[in-house]
């Protein structure tokens, strides 16, 4: 497996793939890698020839510059557990190399609608950091298909949007969310909880759950579930910014009881902020 921070050496070695008929598969990541991360990367493995897995903490995307610097660094061990499940190439840029203008001199990707609701509402600014570093990621690597996860539901809307935006023949797949066995979405965050925060923690699922419960059950009163499971989440000890029932594409209230459903929740504990979803 190689190491590469540089993005001639990135280009020049998915060029050199492309040209001799072999297909990439990337992953874009920011470390601190996990399960659900792996599962990721194991879909690509059975997607293409070659898998590119990037990690890269991308600083336009945090509005929180305390989140930025606290976010873990686990580069060595991400750095083995790619290598033993056999990745092709791990893409890790400096930050000045990616953005060589400097972050503040970047004209940031904006691609409108989706990005200002929910979690765009919650944290101005983020999608834009999403789409304008994916699309530098995918400039260099060109790859067939891109792997994300639906952990980060409103974000695979922002990807699939960009691509169709800036008109790239990349095909993006959509993988689900994988959880611990308590029910709580996997995270590179949760490695920040305290041990009576990671208890807590799962109370996020539970209340999606006990949402979807009550949707199939045929309730329609979706403005009384999000405000209880709001209250429950607060009376738990979470800072709730949001937990809304919404239509699946385009994230915005359902219109009719036949829409597809989707329930997104964000919430706070203590200065971590945990986000998750569950389709209905
Ligand atoms: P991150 O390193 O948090 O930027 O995540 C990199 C990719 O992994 C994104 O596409 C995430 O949606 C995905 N991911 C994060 N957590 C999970 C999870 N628990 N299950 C599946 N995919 C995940």
């Amino acid at each position: 497996m190689q190491v590469v921070t540089e993005k001639k050496q990135i280009q020049d070695m998915c060029r050199k793939w492309r040209t001799s008929g072999e297909s990439i598969c990337f992953v874009p990541t920011m470390g601190c890698l996990h399960e659900g991360h792996l599962s990721l990367i194991k879909k690509a493995q059975s997607c293409a020839n070659r898998v590119v897995v990037s990690i890269f903490v991308n600083p336009l995307q945090f509005g929180d510059m305390n989140d930025f610097a606290n976010y873990p660094n686990t580069f060595d061990d991400d750095v083995r557990k790619l290598a033993e499940i056999g990745v092709d190439c791990v893409f890790s840029p400096e930050v000045n190399s990616l953005y060589p203008e400097g972050e503040a001199e970047v004209e940031q990707v904006e691609i409108g609608g989706i990005t200002s609701i929910l979690e765009g509402k919650e944290r101005p600014g983020h999608f834009a950091g999403v789409a304008t570093v994916v699309k530098r990621l995918f400039d260099l690597i060109a790859p067939n298909s891109a792997i994300f996860g639906k952990k980060d539901f409103q974000q695979l809307m922002v990807i699939r949007k960009l691509i169709g935006v800036f008109s790239m023949n990349i095909e993006i797949i959509g993988m689900p969310t994988l959880r611990e066995s308590d029910g709580l979405a996997m995270s590179s965050r949760n490695v920040r909880l305290s041990e009576k925060q990671r208890v807590k923690a799962p109370e996020i699922y539970h209340q999606l759950e006990s949402i979807k419960a009550a949707l199939n059950e045929g309730a329609t009163n979706y403005n009384e579930l999000e405000t209880e499971a709001c209250d429950k989440l607060s009376l738990a000890g979470f800072v709730p910014d949001y937990v809304v029932i919404r239509e699946s594409t385009s994230l915005l209230p359902p219109k009719s009881p036949n829409d597809s459903i989707i329930i997104l929740a964000a919430a706070k504990l203590g200065d971590i902020r945990l986000i998750d979803n569950l389709e209905v």
